[in-house]
């Protein structure tokens, strides 16, 4: 197989990068363009061998990263940032065929997203503090220790952004990485091991494995070298990795998924309500904090359905690199089969398609809207993952409330309202780790991320990200001549 591939004009490395070096596998996966199907390259398909291999590297580089003074590992996160604005082109034209998502959407919005993360953790890093207090004359200093060797393991819907969401407040943090990223989408997590070398990482610091999950995935989370693991990407996913996890009780942090609520209210702003709604079909609906359940005030189900069907009208779906696409493929032919699926069965058991309820040309399926659907109902139940919605109405407050909360995951939930007290009414009772009021998708990473129930164990963002991937320490220290039978 060949060491490099070539890429919309950019050449990525198919191989792993661990310990500051290439290294092939004896065998290899085929990664597919979601665009138009064509093969992109041959990937190096990693298993126990590379993990044990990577996570040594990890665990020999980790003293030397611990002990480098917070500015400079402050400093050499900055580096890395400008590397991905240096390259920022390529990273997202890169990401684009091989992931499909937007092109625009990359240039625009997620690449120097990625850059501000590596900012971000670096600025934040320098600010971590907690202020010595006294207990009896003693001083309490806090203290958060570098931990040690971190598995990431990230999935393809947003494969940079969600993978340095991670790798950047680790490595602040003074840990050393191995990052797995989905065998859908590894190409981005290559170039970034090419820009952390060239902004002077060590060796060793950043490690990339790459390969199916079910081959690589368990030598990585149950190694006992490995002090936090953190994953984002499906239930039944976490279930496997917290039961590896579980041998040597290694700290998890999970991002999963959701099927979370958008609540229309009559006295919302509709056509700000209509445009929440149809912003949900972004990313060819491939985003965990989605409002794939629409849930709508009886009194204006009708007129928001029409201007939802007007405003869902205008979204052109195609190429993604197309300045003009709103709407991209989805990511492999086996997660189209997986929406057409849930849908063929929704329709079977009663949902009516308002809009779309078929796939479209090669790789792409239909922007849908199921309406008729029971609360109970696997539609309304379970994560698609795709460009599919359902619409539900409800009588009152309270009816909305509980239709929002009655599913097993808590990832997001999105309120349309006029009504400030009922904002507060109702955003109190959510449940839900992200709850946006008239808006959509505002995120900062100061602010604590992460799912309630089944979407999740834990938050991340902020000094969360710190107090996740570090040992937080209290050092207990008696004032001078302190006697400790005598007081
Ligand atoms: P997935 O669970 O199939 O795969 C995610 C990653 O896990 C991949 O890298 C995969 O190779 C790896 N993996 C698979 N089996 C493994 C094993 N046994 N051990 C270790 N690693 C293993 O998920 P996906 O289909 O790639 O991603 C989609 C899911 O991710 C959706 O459920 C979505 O909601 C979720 N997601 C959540 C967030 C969030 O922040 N909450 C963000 C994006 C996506």
């Amino acid at each position: 197989m060949p060491d490099k591939i070539v890429v919309a004009g950019v050449s990525v490395d198919t191989r792993h990068w661990i310990g500051g070096r290439r290294v092939a596998s004896g065998d290899t996966f085929t990664d597919a363009s979601p665009i138009d199907g064509s093969v992109l390259g041959e990937i190096a398909r990693g298993g126990p061998a590379e993990a044990q291999a990577a996570v040594v590297a990890a665990r020999d580089a980790f003293p030397a990263w611990a002990a480098t003074p917070r500015a400079e590992r402050a400093r050499l996160l900055h580096a890395i940032a400008d590397g991905v604005e240096k390259r920022l082109e390529e990273l997202a034209i890169v990401e684009t065929n091989d992931n499909g998502a937007l092109l625009r959407s990359h240039r625009r919005g997620v690449m120097p997203r990625v850059a501000h993360n590596f900012r971000f953790f670096a600025d934040w890093l320098l600010k971590l503090d907690h202020e010595d207090f006294e207990t009896r004359g003693h001083t309490n200093h806090v203290s958060w220790d570098p931990a040690g060797p971190c598995v990431l393991i990230t999935p393809w819907n947003a494969p940079l952004m969600l993978a340095t969401w991670k790798v950047a407040p680790a490595l602040a943090a003074g840990n050393t990485v191995v990052l797995k990223p989905a065998e859908w989408s590894p190409l981005t997590a290559s170039l970034l091991a090419d820009i952390a070398a060239e902004a002077g990482l060590p060796a060793g610091v950043l490690n990339v494995v790459q390969g199916y999950g079910a081959e690589i995935g368990d030598a990585l989370t149950s190694h006992p070298d490995v002090r936090r693991i953190s994953f984002t990407g499906s239930v039944p996913t976490a279930r496997r990795i917290a039961a590896s996890a579980a041998a040597n009780l290694t700290p998890l942090s999970l991002e999963l998924g959701g099927k979370s609520p958008l609540l229309v209210f009559a006295d919302a702003d509709l056509d700000l309500a209509v445009d929440l709604a149809v912003e949900q079909y972004d990313n060819a609906g491939q985003v965990c904090l989605a409002a794939t359940r629409i849930l709508v005030e009886e009194t204006v189900a009708a007129e928001f359905t029409r201007r939802f069907l007007e405003k869902a009208a205008t979204l052109t779906q195609g190429d993604p690199r197309d300045e003009a696409s709103d709407i991209g493929p989805n990511i492999h032919p086996r997660q189209l089969e997986k929406i057409d699926g849930f849908v063929q069965r929704a329709i079977a058991a009663g949902a009516r398609a308002i809009v779309g309820g078929h796939r479209g040309d090669g790789q792409y399926y239909a922007p849908t809207l199921l309406a008729d659907v029971a609360q109970d109902s696997e539609i309304v139940q379970e994560e698609v993952f795709g460009p599919v919605l359902t619409l539900q109405t409800f009588a009152d407050e309270d009816e909305a409330v509980r239709l929002a909360n009655d599913t097993r995951f808590g990832l997001a939930a999105t309120v349309a309202t006029g009504d400030t007290r009922r904002a507060e009414r109702v955003t109190a009772q959510l449940v839900a780790g992200t709850v946006w009021v008239n808006c959509f998708f505002v995120r900062d990473l100061l602010a604590p991320f992460g799912g309630s129930r089944q979407s999740g164990v834990g938050r991340e963002g902020g000094t969360w990200s710190f107090d996740f991937y570090c040992d937080l320490k209290n050092t207990v220290t008696a004032p001078k001549g302190w006697n400790q039978d005598h007081g």
